[in-house]
This record gives structure tokens, sequence and C-alpha cells, in this order.
């Protein structure tokens, strides 16, 4: 039987796109957070939609042996996928807990986020004193305990008596603002209703909040897009290191006469005699058709801009000038990197890193370094 590795390496062979996890930088970076960034508080994980698509089952186990003890996923089945291979380590799932579903979170000893008042109550009926996390809406008005909410909360003692706070959570609109009047409005409306319940450990700052300092930090940290090598501070050096390298190969070059047009809807026509590569990736990799005409790729370090509309399986590159010898059919071209990250590619699509990464498809070899 070959080896796991070998048939991963002999797949990649044959792959026309590889999507490289290094699995090493996660882990680098969830150490930078932890011990320069943040130190001295409990950090958790965000992992949800299968690790901001990188592959929850390869990064939990990672992030869990790095110290990480609290894993954040959206939904409940992604609780149960990630309970499989995390059979002991907290796991809270962001969605809360529907009426009718508190018997499935119990058996897989999933911790919910309790979004609502009726939330709270039936999880305390349910199963008191089984760890849960009270989340408060402090002004995004999207998940949480309203204002209204807390004030019922903390007239009835009964309610609040059967639970047992793992912690109690809230999340910022505008945490990669660093200026935005809405922080500290939210940090103070948060210490107010932290003021008015049971003591437990609360938790505020996603990845760009922990880059707003101390205040922002009480005692448990919950980053995810920072551990993946996202920008945390939008407009400023990244702090952290890249994770993911994709690679597509060229399937053509073609020679393009002046004035003849490339691609669908004859968007782009060409002023010049020039050379165009067609490469094995599209939008239904998730390289986003919005970057039409407008991103770029790398052939051997050298930028070369999109031409033409994205196409579902194909990009076409201008690669005029650049060697023969580089520029050919079976030849890798650079799409991510350590110079050019999701970041860099989500503004070429109009949109942030944080899409880009979680839309990169199912369709590439994936090969994860440093695995055990
Ligand atoms: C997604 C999410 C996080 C993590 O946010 P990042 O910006 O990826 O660090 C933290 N808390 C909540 C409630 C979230 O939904």
């Amino acid at each position: 039987m070959p080896s796991d590795r070998k048939v991963a390496a002999r797949a990649a062979d044959r792959a026309n796109a590889i999507l490289e996890i290094d699995l090493r930088a996660v882990a680098a970076n969830w150490r930078r957070l932890k011990r320069e960034i943040a130190p001295g508080v409990r950090m958790a994980a965000v992992i949800k939609a299968d690790a901001y698509g990188l592959g929850a089952a390869q990064i939990g186990p990672v992030l869990a042996r790095a110290g990480c003890g609290l894993f954040f996923v959206a939904s409940l089945d992604e609780g149960f996928a990630l309970r499989k291979v995390l059979p002991k380590t907290a796991i809270a799932v962001l969605d809360g807990v529907l009426a009718g579903s508190e018997a499935e979170f119990a058996r897989a000893k999933l911790t919910p986020v309790l979004n609502d008042f009726g939330q709270v109550q039936r999880w305390g009926k349910a199963h008191p004193r089984r760890p849960a996390i009270l989340h408060l809406d402090t002004g995004m008005e999207r998940l949480g305990l309203s204002r209204g909410e807390v004030d019922r909360l903390t007239a009835d003692a009964g309610v609040l008596s059967r639970l047992d706070l793992a912690a109690i959570m809230s999340h910022l609109a505008c945490a990669d603002e660093p200026d935005h009047p809405k922080n500290p409005e939210q940090l103070a409306r948060f210490r107010a209703a932290l003021a008015r319940l049971p003591k437990a450990p609360a938790s505020l700052a996603s990845s760009s909040a922990i880059f707003l300092g101390p205040p922002y930090h009480f005692q448990i940290v919950r980053p995810g897009a920072a551990l993946f090598g996202i920008n945390p501070l939008p407009g400023k050096p990244n702090p952290m290191r890249a994770t993911v390298t994709l690679r597509a190969k060229i399937l053509q070059v073609r020679d393009v006469d002046a004035g003849e047009t490339v691609g669908y809807g004859a968007t782009h026509r060409m002023e010049r005699p020039s050379r165009v590569a067609t490469i094995a990736v599209g939008y239904a990799d998730g390289w986003l058709r919005s970057a039409s005409d407008r991103g770029s790729a790398a052939i051997a370090g050298r930028r070369v801009p999109v031409v033409g509309r994205i196409s579902m399986d194909l990009v076409t590159l201008d690669v005029t000038g650049i060697d023969a010898d580089r520029a050919r059919p079976g030849a890798y071209v650079d799409l991510l990197d350590d110079r050019y990250g999701v970041d860099d590619a989500a503004a070429a699509a109009g949109t942030i890193g944080y899409e880009m990464l979680t839309l990169l498809g199912r369709r590439y070899a994936r090969i994860y370094r440093g695995a055990r």
C-alpha cells in the first residue's frame, strides 16, 4: 500500500492547480498572537467555514497541539465534524442552539453560544450546569442578546442560576478601523453589561480587535483570520505570516495578433502582437470573476496581468516578453505566495481576504506542509 503522503504527491503531479497550506505558518501565527500581541490572555481559535477554507480537520489538531483549548465553529454540523478529530477539546457553536437541537449539542459535548433569551431558558432547563457561552449584542445588531434581553435576564435569578457560563462574549462591528468611534462605544456597553451579570470569563476580541490593545482583550481573545495570514491591520504592513500558496499550470500559450480580442465578451483587445498563456484556474476555483482584466499572477517572479474575463475553469494572462521556456505549457504560474497574498488578490477582485480565502475551491490538489 502506498503511503498517504505518496498518494498525495502523485495527485499533486497530476493536478493542474495546487493549493499548499503551511501548517507551521498557522502555528507560528498562533504563537505570535499569543506571546506578543495578547500575552497572558487565554486564546481561543475561530475555525468556522472549515477553518476559513483551509481544512478544519487539519488545522484543529495543529492548533490544539499549539495549546488551543477552545474552538469556535459556526454551525452544529461543523461542530460534529470537528468533534471527530478533537474528542476532548471544548468546541463552541456560534450560530446558537435553535429549539429542538439541545440534545444534539449535549450528545457531542458541544458548547452552545446562547444568542437570545429563549435559548438561555431552554438550555438551562434541558442541561443545567452544562457549559454555555452567553453572547451579548453591543451594537452589531446581528446575533446575541439585546439590551432588553439582558435586563430580563438580570431580573430573573432563576434562569441565570441554571447556567454554567464558560464565557460571556460580544463582537465588534468596526475592529478593522482602529479609530472608529463604534469601538469604544461597544467596549463601554460590553463593560456595563458584564457588571450586571454573574462573573465569567469575558471575550470581545477577534483578530483585528486584538490589535486594538489590552482594554479589548478581557480574559479570552478569539482570532480567526489572523491565524490564516489575513492582514488584521488593513492598509498597514501585515504582521502575520502567509499560510497558503497557489500555483496553476499553463495549458497553452498562443501568439495573438494586434487587434484581436481575448476571452468572453471580447472585453480585452490586444494593442500589439502579444503572447497569451491560458492557465488552469477559474471562478469555479474561487478565482473571482470580478478580477477579470484586473488581477495578476507571477511567472518566475515577474508579474503578468490577467487579460480578458475570468471564466469558470480558465484565466488568460499576458505573458508577452516572458522567456518562452518559462511561459510554456506545463509550467506553473504563481497565483498566491508570500509576496502576493489573499489580501492582494482580494483587492484586485474588489473584495476582502476573508472572502477570497473561504472561496478557494475544492478542485485543487491540496498539500499540507508541516503535517505530522
Ligand atoms: C468570525 C468571528 C470571529 C473571528 O473573526 P476574525 O476576524 O476572523 O478573527 C470572532 N468572533 C465571532 C463572533 C465571529 O463571528
